[in-house]
């Protein structure tokens, strides 16, 4: 598959992207190496592998199906979403600055204010929809923007072609692609420097690990972030990343009906008299409903909806009965959950803060109309 994988269309990476069958057995799904260590036939004379914090053969292989999902040359899997966006701020040093989309994932906004902030580095905050606030926010420090398209809970859409062409020299474009995932959007192939996953969520799509990874081209950056790879030590576990390969296999028809389901969902939500504002850019009336046209293949399986108070809106998450009460997203299975008291805790009074009476699903791939009801007599 490796050479010419450039030319298969999605669905066919999705199925076989990076990975061949095991060379020794003929094994087709990639094995479960439960190693710590492997043996040498003398000092430092090895097959590749010596030590599985180093390298791993189940995480090379996700590795690399992760980077042909994203159409990328490099690959570099994590323990978790968080720990791999801390590998790529382990790049910059004290001194440095990040301009950073101002609606972005609760996690994320911690680690950079409550954690990577100590060490001297400064954030600023900025909408990303807003052009030139953007450009008036780099400064001679800059070295990275950060971004998420589109947000979480908020649904804005940041354009990656635009905003990668404004990025001045020696600033790396960073893009957390987890909501759309690959199968909707390529960031790389939109100017983008590196993408970042929380393979938790559409990769593994079910619900059953926790994992992160970014995707690159860069020769030299693949030699850093994979020394710091090691030398910080974040990694998953063999079990973890075969679970995320296993899920990468129907990620393609995961998405398509995450989409469809949600395009209805999102349709029935507007037509709804209890809800006051829908978030989905799947829907005519989303105000970038034409650049999510031009970016996305998928409309994706998230949507917010925004009823009058912070009450209704905790009924509704506590009334559902198919959707789940739970953070997380992405997984078959249909969740939801209000932001304001649960993933976006950690934003309260910043200048990140999500509305009280903002209500978020993950659209699962049930049957849509069992949904629908489901939604419907929540809503009440
Ligand atoms: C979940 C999530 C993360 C963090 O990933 P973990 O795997 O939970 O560490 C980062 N960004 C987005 C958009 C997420 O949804």
């Amino acid at each position: 598959m490796s050479d010419d994988q450039n030319n298969h269309h999605f669905d066919t990476i999705s199925v076989h992207g990076g990975v061949e069958p095991e060379p020794h057995t003929g094994a087709i799904m990639t094995p479960i190496y439960q190693t710590s260590t492997f043996v040498q036939s003398a000092p430092g004379q090895h097959s590749g592998y010596e030590y599985s914090r180093s390298d791993n053969p189940t995480r090379t292989a996700l590795q690399a199906s992760i980077a042909a999902l994203e159409g990328g040359k490099h690959g570099l899997v994590f323990a978790s979403g968080l720990a791999a966006i801390d590998t790529v701020l382990r790049l910059l040093k004290p001194g440095d600055h990040v301009v950073v989309g101002d609606d972005v994932y609760g996690g994320t906004y911690r680690l950079f204010e409550r954690v990577i902030a100590r060490y001297g580095i400064t954030f600023s905050w900025v909408n990303l929809t807003d052009i030139d606030a953007v450009k008036a926010a780099f400064r001679p420090e800059t070295r990275l923007l950060w971004l998420e398209t589109p947000t979480n809970p908020m649904m804005r859409l940041a354009d990656i072609r635009q905003l990668a062409a404004i990025a001045p020299e020696g600033v790396r474009v960073a893009v957390d692609n987890t909501f759309a995932s690959p199968a909707s959007q390529q960031p790389l192939k939109m100017g983008a420097d590196i993408v970042m996953h929380s393979s938790t969520k559409y990769l593994g799509g079910h619900s059953d690990v926790v994992g992160g990874a970014l995707v690159f081209n860069d020769d030299e950056l693949y030699t850093t972030l994979k020394f710091l790879q090691n030398a910080v030590g974040a990694v998953p576990g063999p079990m973890d990343c075969f679970l995320v390969l296993r899920g990468i296999k129907t990620l393609h028809l995961r998405m398509a009906r995450h989409s469809e389901n949600a395009g209805a969902i999102a349709e029935m939500l507007a037509a709804h008299p209890a809800v006051e504002r829908v978030l989905y850019p799947g829907l005519p009336d989303h105000p970038q409903y034409d650049l999510a046209r031009q970016q996305m293949r998928y409309a994706g399986g998230m949507i917010s909806f925004i009823v009058n108070d912070e009450q209704k809106a905790r009924e509704i998450c506590t009334r559902t009965r198919i959707f789940s009460l739970a953070e997380s997203l992405g997984g078959v299975e249909s969740l939801i959950e209000h932001p304001y008291s649960m993933t976006h805790a950690s934003t309260a009074d910043s200048e990140i803060a999500v509305p009280p009476g903002l209500v978020r699903l993950s659209v699962g791939i049930e049957y849509v109309d069992d949904l629908k009801a489901d939604l419907t007599s929540a809503l009440g």
